[in-house]
């Protein structure tokens, strides 16, 4: 190694965390400042990125090692953008938002995503503490982003998103939420509140162990676009309304 590398490793060694899971490792690296322009007013959060190994990968010298070969670009990689003090802060508001590169970058009007992800980062601002977690490996309910165009044809053809992930042999939702929950326990052990209408991210949080001490709904941005899609979601996926007693599902209050 020569001193460049020192001097590398030196800037890193405190940015750069090890988590371990399971057989695996995560590395979380952050926080780094991020002014982001919310609603026309430049909002300061801080960023996290991370990577799971799927083996471990050693310290950090050998992780920036093998980095430039990873060939990352190629994969996604999740983050998250992080509020205030969530660490001691009593109540937090957390939301897990499944990447929609449609809805979010494009504003696509035939899903609520980006409406989702906008009115979610003003609520945790608003809130003045929180964590938005971005994740990459969802887009579509988990199917990839050609997938759902496949699937978006379908659906142009009268199956609803449900019936055209299961008719192109995936199951309806394959979304995860292990690595973030690991994440979020590095920022927070006391309860949390979710921003959400899916029961399944409730869920995912209380099988890994976090306490729960609410839940805000998120619908909003209704239009002829969505209109069938969100119905879908109510009926079919278990969708919480915004009274939270969509079909005898547990209330979080
Ligand atoms: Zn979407």
């Amino acid at each position: 190694m020569n001193n460049y590398d020192e001097e590398v490793v030196l800037l890193l060694q405190d940015k750069v965390r090890l988590i371990p899971s399971g057989r695996t490792s995560i590395y979380l690296v952050g926080p780094i400042k991020m002014p982001i322009n919310l609603q026309g007013k430049v909002v300061d959060f801080t960023w996290y990125s991370w990577l799971k190994g799927e083996e471990t990968m050693g310290n950090i010298t050998c992780m920036i090692d093998r980095l430039s070969r990873a060939n990352l670009a190629e994969l996604q990689q999740s983050s998250v953008l992080v509020y205030g003090d969530i660490q001691h802060a009593e109540q937090s508001l957390i939301r897990f938002h499944s990447i929609c590169h449609t809805g979010d970058i494009f504003g696509s009007k035939r899903c609520d995503c980006g409406y989702q992800l906008k009115q979610s980062m003003a609520q945790i601002v608003d809130h003045g503490h929180g964590a938005l977690f971005y994740l990459a490996n969802h887009e579509g309910r988990g199917i990839g982003l050609f997938s759902k165009a496949i699937a978006y044809i379908l659906q142009e053809n009268g199956y609803d998103t449900v019936d055209a992930n299961l008719k192109l042999g995936f199951v309806d939702d394959a979304r995860d939420y292990g690595d973030a929950i690991e994440v979020l326990k590095t920022f927070r052990t006391k309860p949390v509140t979710l921003i959400t209408n899916n029961p399944r991210k409730l869920e995912a949080l209380l099988k890994a162990g976090m306490s729960i001490r609410g839940r805000v709904p998120l619908w909003g941005d209704v239009s002829e676009y969505n209109e069938k899609y969100l119905k879908t979601k109510m009926e079919r996926s278990g969708h919480l309304n915004s009274r939270g007693d969509h079909k005898g599902l547990f209330t979080l209050n």
